[in-house]
């Protein structure tokens, strides 16, 4: 089942030439498991990239997305509709928070991202605040890799080799802090004042200047860093108290990964902006979106200087196989109660997670919903070098696990058992003791 050339591939976030000296090829996937094509079961750890939340070939997605493709493979979505794209605005609508009752349909959290940031300065202007023009974003942001996304994002790999980006963007500072907040569940208890970071960026720029501020509930792709406890209320009050849209960055915590449809619902705030992707079709086709508060829509809608309200779309915006995908997910969490379920086992994850940290290298771990982060030390002069070698490892014991930086991060299906979630973590263990 080896493809015999693997050079021409050009693998995304992979150092291509020790992966194709030594590949991890994956052949089939069902439920909790992969099978690799050395005929072996690894268990996902990750839902894929934080995206397979109702496990691998759950039977309603894919006879749904089968029966789709039969029956409309393509329609164009300038000018044209089709009832899915219409059906599934309905079904988020009911799902998202009270006030978020319009969706754009984009491929990807990428284009989700950059759908927003446009949203939010296109509304900005159609509403006569024409000088909202800044962005804020948060350092250690990661918002996907679009020049907007890696504009608000912060992550300097992500930003270094790309030239000068976005202009007129600013960043706030991450919330990170192991020293007060080392090894904890849900949200952590100290840095609720770096919200005050954004009220110190307007005595820099003015408000009249900004036009939103972008972050992730959960900043996950940079090593998994719960919010501080109050927090994003105090983002929520500074954004109104100087009209500043609040955008939530939700492509990896929408659709269940806190036991919630939305961070907002579980967090209790709710943003202007929801950018969505990933557990929208349980990573089976590929899609994202977008959904804004009544207002920015009905007032771009009604000061539109042109028939068509926003220039923006996709080729694929709504395509009818991620619509049906996405219609069928829905339908299986709710049928399934997966969402109750995430709950639930959230707090075993959590316990076998911390069981893990007297073990060496492990540095800090942090848990919250059905996400652990589990930080090793780094190896001197090589950051990032350790944590590969566990995924590489855990891989040869069954196992997928996801890296960044020298954080184990962890996000498995919501279908996940108790005696899988303690398997998990018994091989993670396991390759922690033998890798130095
Ligand atoms: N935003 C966040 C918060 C993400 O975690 C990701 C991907 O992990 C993205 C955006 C980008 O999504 P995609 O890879 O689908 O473009």
């Amino acid at each position: 089942m080896r493809p015999n050339n693997l050079e021409n591939y050009w693998m995304p976030f992979t150092p291509n030439r020790d992966f194709k000296a030594d590949p991890r090829m994956i052949v089939s996937a069902e439920g909790m498991y992969y099978q690799s094509s050395d005929g072996r079961d690894i268990m996902d750890g990750t839902a894929g990239l934080w995206c397979v939340n109702a496990g691998h070939a759950h039977p309603k997605i894919v006879s749904a997305v089968s029966d789709a493709v039969k029956t409309l493979d393509y329609a164009p979505g300038f000018n044209f509709g089709h009832a899915g794209a219409f059906e599934l605005s309905n079904r988020l609508a009911e799902l998202f928070p009270e006030n978020i009752n319009h969706f754009f349909f984009t491929n990807s959290g990428s284009e989700a991202v950059d759908t927003a940031l446009k949203i939010a300065l296109a509304y900005q202007r159609a509403r006569g605040k024409g000088t909202k023009t800044r962005l804020i974003g948060r350092e250690r942001g990661y918002h996907g890799v679009g020049f907007g996304g890696i504009s608000v994002g912060g992550l300097v790999k992500n930003r270094m080799y790309f030239g000068s980006l976005l202009g007129g963007v600013d960043h706030m500072r991450h919330t990170h802090d192991p020293v007060r907040n080392g090894f904890s569940r849900g949200e952590v208890e100290h840095g609720a004042e770096l919200a005050e970071d954004l009220e110190k960026l307007m005595t820099l720029h003015d408000a009249s200047n900004i036009a939103a501020v972008i972050v992730e509930p959960i900043a996950g792709s940079t090593g998994v860093l719960p919010p501080p406890k109050g927090y994003l209320k105090r983002l929520r009050e500074i954004c109104d108290a100087h009209d500043i849209l609040l955008i939530f960055d939700e492509v990896i915590t929408a659709f269940g990964r806190l036991g919630h449809a939305t961070a907002a619902d579980y967090f209790g705030v709710e943003p202007d902006i929801i950018t969505f992707a990933k557990g929208l079709t349980s990573g089976v086709v590929p899609m994202g979106g977008v959904g804004v508060k009544d207002h920015i829509y009905q007032t771009m809608v009604d000061t539109a200087d042109a028939p068509i309200e926003l220039f923006h779309g996709y080729t694929y915006s709504g395509h009818p196989l991620a619509t049906a995908a996405a219609l069928a997910a829905l339908d299986a969490y709710a049928d399934d109660a997966m969402y109750e379920r995430a709950t639930d086992m959230s707090v075993h994850l959590a316990d076998c997670a911390h069981a893990l940290k007297d073990l060496d290298h492990v540095i800090d771990i942090r848990t919250i919903g059905m996400i652990a982060g589990i930080e090793l030390a780094s190896r001197p002069g090589a950051p990032g070098a350790r944590a590969y070698d566990i995924m590489k490892a855990a891989w040869e014991k069954g196992l997928m696990v996801r890296v960044t930086g020298d954080v184990l991060a962890f996000s498995p299906p919501l279908v996940i058992s108790k005696p899988e979630i303690e398997r998990l973590f018994e091989i993670t263990a396991d390759v922690i003791r033998t890798v130095e």
